[in-house]
């Protein structure tokens, strides 16, 4: 491990409805405190040599961008194919208009690139010759991992994994010393090892709601892994209306897990390689 510091800023932290959930009178909607809002949950890193990456394109994606002032992104890495992790990929439109720039790349799984074939046909399909195209085409270039794999993005190792989500699949992945596990209801014995293996400095982990639920962690089984894994410090994301954000602190001051904390939308952290 050499010294490069990368940073990390938090775009989103919320589950797949956003927080407040529309037409939801519940006390976390409802809530004052201003990291009880919680747009759709996705990540920006920005590489110690410079280079851009995004992590998943949510319908707050325009939003998430004006209010962190992003203009540049060189890569982007969609971790599954659900709405909430994918319906703003147009807004990646205006990041390749400028033609001496290369295309976005955008690394995903199978499903997911299939999903963007057949769904946003306009964004990756040549057009039938001559037509014209309203807007013009945003030169993005899928690269489709058909298993997870060790590759480099922006001149950086990632190792990629893939973890159980309901019935799906989604990736999560190593960068240094940070890990990213994200919309899994479980972590297979085989990725546990890896994690544990990378004396992570850094892990956010998905923590939906304090009950038991199907397709993501709970607060509990996020905690078991957290405490499997041993970072240095853990940060729990992809909240539902269900978590205030000073509860969940609360529940992990009381328990004593000082190196656990609540992600929060705008959350600036780093981590090294
Ligand atoms: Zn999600
Ligand atoms: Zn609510
Ligand atoms: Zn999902």
């Amino acid at each position: 491990m050499t010294n490069q510091v990368h940073s990390l800023r938090i775009l989103g932290s919320g589950s797949s409805t956003g927080i407040p959930v529309l037409g939801c009178d519940c006390k976390v909607c409802q809530s004052l405190e201003p990291k009880d809002r919680r747009l759709r949950t996705s990540l920006f890193l920005e590489t110690a040599s410079g280079k851009s990456l995004l992590v998943d394109t949510g319908p707050d994606l325009r939003e998430q961008l004006l209010r962190e002032k992003i203009r540049h992104i060189d890569h982007v890495i969609i971790t599954h194919d659900h709405a909430d992790h994918l319906h703003g990929i147009d807004e990646l439109r205006p990041f390749t208009f400028n033609p001496e720039l290369a295309p976005i790349e955008i690394t995903c799984n199978t499903v997911t690139s299939e999903r963007l074939r057949l769904g946003f046909d306009y964004l990756f399909s040549p057009p039938p010759s001559g037509a014209p195209i309203g807007g013009g085409r945003p030169r993005l270039k899928l690269n489709t991992m058909t298993s997870p794999a060790n590759i480099s993005i922006a001149g950086e190792a990632f190792e990629f994994f893939s973890n159980p989500h309901g019935s799906s699949e989604t990736l999560g992945f190593i960068h240094g010393s940070f890990a990213y596990v994200i919309d899994c209801h479980d972590i297979t014995p085989e990725n546990l090892k890896k994690l544990k293996e990378a004396q992570l400095e850094l892990l956010i982990i998905d923590c939906v709601q304090l009950e038991p639920h199907d397709t993501h962690l709970s607060f509990q089984r996020a905690l078991d892994f957290i405490a499997q894994i041993t970072p240095q410090k853990a940060g729990l994301i992809h909240m539902g209306h269900r978590l205030a954000h000073l509860q969940l602190e609360g529940l992990l001051q009381a328990q004593g897990l000082n190196s656990i904390f609540v992600c929060y939308d705008g959350q600036r952290l780093e981590y090294r390689t």
